[in-house]
């Protein structure tokens, strides 16, 4: 059909505006700023503890050896004058246990202690940040800088941070390596240019991991990769303590000269200088709450605590206190004593039922392990005099620092003795495969296999194990 003339056809209704909204935000570097004060001072007390075990450890001698060496290649672990097999595993779980079982208890009572304090994320942090200052000055210094354009100030001061960082990471790397490989002997293979591919190899991956995390990701690492930060809001409670600042004291905020009088003014005691969010090494303003990124580290405790100071106000407007003290406007007393309710109690006994159980079985442990193969290659059979013979192959380990002589014996049938070597010598902390020939009289038992032990005893120390087998009779 032909349009009438004049017709015009209809305008489409007009598209409703497009917005592009970006899901991506670039990233934002943090500067912080350096604190001083009582939470300071804890952390790096943690800070040199921490890292006088980590780097002094390995140089510690115990009689003829490293003190701590975990001894992948012969799989023998030196823990001071214990010897452990990799048949010691329970131990290994129950340090993994106690480890878990501390950190559900330190983050019911006071939250993120461990990432605040002693995390080793946080901890090399601290130690990159300080190099940092050396070099570059505090925080409005550093962001000066780093908004000019390059200049041979800001090439040096930048080339002597990083090969410092660097030195730092790979003698952590080194370190770690150490406590694998005996450290002397690593040196030496380091100066000879000599370390094999996986101690190479090692060293610098956890080196460039220190250099990466502490130097570049920092607070990156608590907010995206570090699982713990997900979860440990559930160990959280309305008794837990944690970093809080008091709203109803603080608010509203506002600047204000040092000589006003705060009951003139219609303001609370915050002076709005933005310290707290200065020095937090994750960049939030604890003022909007808590927020999964605040790693409880207290600096904006301390800074905030100067302020006050500063103003003539009492400290505190950002303390560690719970939910549940904020609430009823408890005093310090009456929130410690909540602190301590029956979950963190129930974790206590526990954690100290376990360590005491471990440190129990430590002390009665056998000081020797024992392993029964049957030697598959020999079938049971009948030898001179009418006997029946199984041959077995008993691996015994020496778990102790002197050379040991075992005594064999068997139990379980009649007349069941050991026809081979029935005293065996081990060198100190070595394992020994022997072979050992258990015979009994052909009419002992019905053709068929039945339960026998191993008996066997230390001589030249306490000790005695007993070790499950069975006796083949032919038909
Ligand atoms: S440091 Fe204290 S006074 Fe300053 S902004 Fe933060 S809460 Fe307010
Ligand atoms: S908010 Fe305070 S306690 Fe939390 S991470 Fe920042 S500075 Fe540390």
């Amino acid at each position: 059909m032909v349009p009438d003339e004049g017709y015009e056809p209809p305008v489409p209704p007009q598209a409703a505006e497009e917005v592009l909204i970006s899901l991506y935000a670039s990233h934002e570097k943090i500067y912080p700023r350096s604190v001083s004060g009582l939470f300071s001072n804890w952390r790096w007390g943690m800070v040199f503890l921490t890292q006088l075990v980590f780097y002094g450890l390995p140089w510690l001698e115990w009689g003829q050896r490293q003190a701590i060496l975990f001894d992948l290649g012969s799989r023998r672990f030196y823990i001071f004058g214990l010897v452990l097999y990799p048949q010691d595993f329970i131990y290994l779980t129950g340090i993994l246990v106690i480890s878990a079982l501390s950190l559900f208890l330190f983050t019911a009572v006071a939250g993120r202690l461990w990432c605040g304090y002693a995390c080793p994320q946080t901890v090399y942090t601290e130690i990159f940040l300080w190099i940092e200052k050396k070099f570059e000055g505090d925080r409005s210094a550093r962001m000066r800088r780093d908004a000019k354009p390059l200049s041979l100030d800001k090439v040096w001061r930048k080339t002597a941070k990083h090969l410092v960082w660097l030195a730092v990471a790979l003698w952590t790397g080194f370190t770690f390596v150490g406590y694998f490989t005996p450290i002397k002997d690593l040196g030496l293979e380091f100066l000879q240019m000599s370390m094999s591919s996986w101690e190479v190899f090692w060293t610098f991956f956890y080196g460039f991991a220190t250099y990466g995390n502490a130097g570049f990701m920092r607070e990156q690492v608590c907010k995206h990769m570090c699982p713990y930060a997900r979860f440990q809001s559930a160990m959280f409670d309305k008794d837990t303590l944690i970093v809080t600042y008091d709203e109803e004291r603080g608010e509203p905020r506002g600047a204000r000269s040092r000589k006003a009088d705060i009951t003139t003014l219609n303001l609370g005691a915050c002076v709005d200088c933005s310290l707290c969010v200065q020095v937090c090494p994750t960049g939030i303003d604890i003022r909007k709450g808590l927020q999964y990124e605040c790693i409880g580290c207290g600096a904006c405790v301390d800074v905030c605590d100067t302020v006050m100071d500063k103003m003539g106000y009492a400290r505190g407007l950002i303390k560690y206190t719970t939910e549940n003290a904020m609430q009823q406007h408890w005093t310090q007393a009456q929130t410690f004593r909540h602190v301590l309710r029956p979950r963190v109690l129930v974790y206590t006994a526990i954690l100290a039922t376990i360590v005491m159980a471990m440190l129990v079985s430590l002390t009665l442990r056998t000081p020797f392990k024992v392993n029964v193969v049957r030697d598959r290659g020999v079938m049971a059979r009948e030898v001179a005099g009418g006997k029946i013979e199984n041959v077995y192959r008993l691996q015994v380990m020496n778990a102790t620092e002197a050379p040991q002589r075992y005594k064999i014996t068997v139990t379980g049938l009649p007349g069941l003795v050991v026809a081979s070597e029935d005293v065996v010598m081990v060198a100190s902390t070595e394992a020994r495969v022997v072979p050992v020939r258990v015979q009994a009289p052909a009419d002992v038992a019905a053709p068929g296999s039945h339960a026998m032990q191993f008996q066997i005893d230390a001589l030249d120390s306490s000790g005695h194990l007993t070790e499950k087998s069975v006796f083949l009779v032919p038909r």
